[in-house]
């Protein structure tokens, strides 16, 4: 008798453990409820100089700090407590700098695991080498012991793909991001624009047992033809409008009431893909920060008739879903 009581106390601890849903910040795991309001595509540093030359020297930590954290105080006392930083590995992700600048501001920060093949200089040679299994097998590595031994660990999977149909490379990039989640849990968060590669890659997944709710359709504000992302976003697909700016404000309400009417609000994304430290440019450029949702977005969504709770949803349960770690298979 007290042996069985011992393995049902044990089952218990184990499906409780199993059952205990994660986000991945750059300075550790939270809980879902721990993300609070969200801006869930933004950078803080970008270089756009290729793969090939691309390296932790071309910028100082420290100046990108000095020059970076006044805008994340600015979000943190507007309420705000994460910020996903979009930059992939090749185009100026550095784990230790967002380490620190989460640290510093206090804003929670979340980096990324994957490839950028918008552009083909981003993409490093091992990826012309590498199968798709291959490749996954380096992102999976990232998730299990950290970015390059720093400790910093990926939560979620960045990829790009073009805005033509896609190609063997883009094909490639998508299903080793789809192998990569299958053993993850890392959501796919790829650069896509238009509805052609979107439903390409959507078929990706399907083809890998990978459903479309983890994968974030970036850029989907390109895509004038709405009845696609309606489309995408009833299979699951998270739909990300991620490039407000206080001029493209009505086409943002107009979509946010589109999304609403048709109840899917709950798979709408919102983000100012802002920033950032350009270390290509003297001093690291001009920034451009991350208030106007703030200022702008979420002021005129009140005004026509978006609830408190709604907007909630926007910037809170929405992203804290879709950056939870979490398998979704077909
Ligand atoms: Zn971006």
């Amino acid at each position: 008798m007290k042996n069985y009581f011992l393995l049902i106390v044990i089952l218990l601890v184990f499906s409780c453990r199993n059952n205990t849903q994660t986000i991945q910040t750059v300075t550790g795991k939270i809980s879902p409820e721990e993300i609070g309001k969200t801006l869930h595509h933004e950078h803080l540093l970008v270089d756009f100089v290729a793969a090939d030359s691309i390296n932790y020297d071309r910028w100082d930590k420290n100046e990108v700090v000095e020059k970076v954290l006044p805008y994340l105080f600015e979000i943190k006392n507007a309420g705000y407590s994460t910020l996903v930083d979009a930059t992939p590995a090749f185009l100026g992700r550095d784990p230790l700098l967002l380490k620190m600048l989460s640290e510093q501001s206090g804003v929670q920060i979340l980096t990324n695991t994957g490839l950028y093949g918008a552009y083909k200089i981003h993409l490093p040679k091992y990826f012309y080498e590498e199968t798709a299994e291959e490749l996954s097998q380096r992102w999976i590595n990232e998730y299990k012991n950290s970015i390059e031994g720093t400790g910093v660990f990926p939560g979620f999977i960045k990829i790009a793909v073009d805005r033509a149909p896609l190609e063997d490379i883009h094909r490639k990039l998508v299903k080793a991001a789809c192998l990569t989640h299958l053993q993850t849990g890392l959501t796919i968060m790829s650069h896509t624009g238009l509805a052609v590669p979107a439903f390409q890659q959507l078929e990706i997944l399907k083809e890998n047992g990978v459903h479309p709710s983890a994968f974030i359709w970036t850029h989907a504000n390109n895509e004038k033809d709405y009845t696609k992302q309606i489309e995408a976003a009833k299979m699951g697909t998270w739909i990300a409008f991620d490039k407000f700016m206080p001029e493209s404000k009505d086409e943002y309400i107009a979509f946010a009431k589109l999304m609403k009417k048709s109840g899917l609000l709950n798979k709408l994304l919102f983000s100012h893909d802002s920033g950032w430290f350009d270390p290509a440019k003297p001093g690291g450029g001009e920034i451009r920060g991350y208030m106007d949702i703030e200022n702008f977005l979420i002021p005129a969504l009140k005004e026509n008739g978006f609830s408190q709770e709604d907007i909630d949803l926007l910037f809170i349960k929405n992203p804290a879903e879709a950056f939870t770690v979490k398998i979704r298979s077909i």
